[in-house]
């Protein structure tokens, strides 16, 4: 059953406390809150944490960002093996997954009910910006630029440790706002990938799709931050949502694509993987390369600092590298009381319940991808959705002593998450819309209409 979130939109905001002011008013609010006090109690090396330095990095050093980037969380290190990836436990075989079975795949098959199928085809191109870069990312999709010739000159890497840094240094260079290196999942590889659309319309599944036999032993995750002041301004699921998508993937897919030409100009194979042409689910592949954990959608993962508000793109590849460790911020934990995501899903899709249970051998929480899919294929409201991103504490942070001081006290457990929830949910984060940010234009012509579109693309 979907909400409407828009007719208590302002009662909410009414309530909300004016963090704006608060945050002006400063130290001697916080201690009149009491929150100076909970600073004031972490160990010296977290307090100095929480108001803005860095933990110690992972993996290879980037000499363009030398320290980690994880903000104010406090961060562990976890492990990657046949029992645990990262946080989230394995308890059986992850089985490899047909990219014909994806939430969108399936929409395209007609599984999900005509209004979605077709909606999968135009629900980028209700709002101008977002098809532009999604047709962007399309010249990008085609097997030469994903995929193309290896230099026959193998150019010698003694230091996969420098040769790691100089990957990073390099993403960096291409406007990466993170990067981390990873052993590559063997289970994240797709085990088929769509490669004939008309094929997948008229439901003929083994047709539509092509056996993935590509086996390279690294990943590179190149992420981009889907902008915080847009986030602040729309409410996640309206015009600008595709666009807000797309951003992240279009400029993630293009610093993959040079990435894996440039590595292949080394003399080694690398293959570009983005949102218009994957070979292997990305998920499993940021937490290997230490870039988030599993949250509770299910899907997705959580970044420490971006939260959900980033896109990822990938290059797999042979070169000599050294992989960085999963890391353990304490999600599991935050998820475990959070539920922010769930209470603001407008289709209901993510679970409520307390305890993650088993899913294609991982022990993770479970969210209705159908409910989702749909959702995003039909929205009236906008184009596609992104409210679970808008409204996570994880990502709805502006630069403020107050909230670094949330964020490591987020990282310490449940009693810590409920306190970090509580402060999130008394200041409005994640559910305001800012309007002084508002850059965007809309046109609700296209949300009705949108079929009626020149240059409609069906993919
Ligand atoms: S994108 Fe997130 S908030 Fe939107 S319908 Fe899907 S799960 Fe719910
Ligand atoms: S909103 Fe809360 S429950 Fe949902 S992913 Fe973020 S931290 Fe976890």
């Amino acid at each position: 059953m979907s909400k409407n979130f828009s007719d208590d939109r302002n009662q909410q905001q009414g309530l909300q406390m004016n963090r704006r002011k608060f945050l002006k008013a400063g130290a001697a609010a916080a201690v009149t809150m009491g929150l100076m006090g909970t600073v004031g109690a972490m160990p010296a090396v977290a307090a100095e944490a929480a108001v803005g330095s860095s933990v110690t990095v992972n993996g290879a050093r980037s000499k363009l960002k030398p320290t980690g980037q994880y903000g104010p969380a406090s961060v562990k290190f976890a492990t990657f093996n046949n029992e645990w990836l990262g946080t989230t436990k394995l308890v059986g075989e992850v089985k490899n997954i047909n990219e014909a079975e994806t939430g969108f795949s399936r929409a395209g098959r007609g599984l999900y009910g005509k209004e979605s199928q077709i909606g999968r085809g135009y629900f980028i191109r209700k709002d101008p910006a977002g098809a532009a870069e999604h047709d962007t990312l399309m010249i990008l999709a085609t097997e030469p630029a994903v995929q193309g010739k290896v230099s026959p000159v193998k150019l010698n890497v003694p230091d996969p440790e420098q040769m790691s840094q100089n990957i990073k240094d390099f993403a960096y260079y291409l406007r990466a706002d993170e990067v981390g290196i990873g052993k590559m999942p063997d289970f994240a590889w797709y085990s088929h990938k769509v490669t004939d659309q008309h094929a997948l319309a008229v439901n003929d599944v083994e047709k539509a799709v092509t056996p993935v036999t590509d086996r390279l032993p690294y990943v590179i995750i190149v992420m981009v931050d889907q902008n915080l002041e847009t986030m602040l301004a729309s409410t996640g699921y309206d015009q600008i949502s595709g666009a807000q998508s797309f951003l992240g993937y279009h400029a993630t897919g293009v610093i993959a694509v040079v990435l894996a030409n440039y590595i292949r100009n080394l003399g080694y194979n690398a293959r570009a993987h983005h949102a218009r042409n994957y070979k292997a689910v990305m998920t499993p592949c940021i937490i290997s390369a230490g870039l988030g954990e599993l949250s509770r959608t299910g899907d997705c993962s959580v970044h420490p600092r971006l939260g959900f508000r980033h896109k990822v793109a990938a290059v797999t590849t042979d070169l000599p590298l050294l992989p960085d460790q999963p890391i353990d911020f304490g999600l599991q934990d935050f998820c475990r009381v959070c539920k922010k995501c769930a209470d603001n899903c407008p289709s209901g899709a993510i679970t409520q319940d307390t305890e993650p249970v088993e899913y294609n051998g991982y022990l993770r929480w479970n969210s209705n991808m159908e409910t989702c899919t749909k959702f995003r294929t039909t929205n009236k409201e906008g184009s596609s959705c992104g409210r679970c991103m808008k409204v996570c504490p994880w990502n709805t942070k502006e630069e403020s002593w107050f909230h670094s001081a949330g964020t490591w006290i987020g990282s310490h457990g449940q009693i810590s998450s409920k306190l970090l929830k509580g402060m999130d949910d008394m200041f409005g984060y994640g559910t305001e819309q800012i309007d002084k940010y508002k850059w965007w234009l809309e046109w609700p012509e296209l949300l009705a209409t949108p079929e009626k579109m020149p240059g409609l693309v069906k993919y």
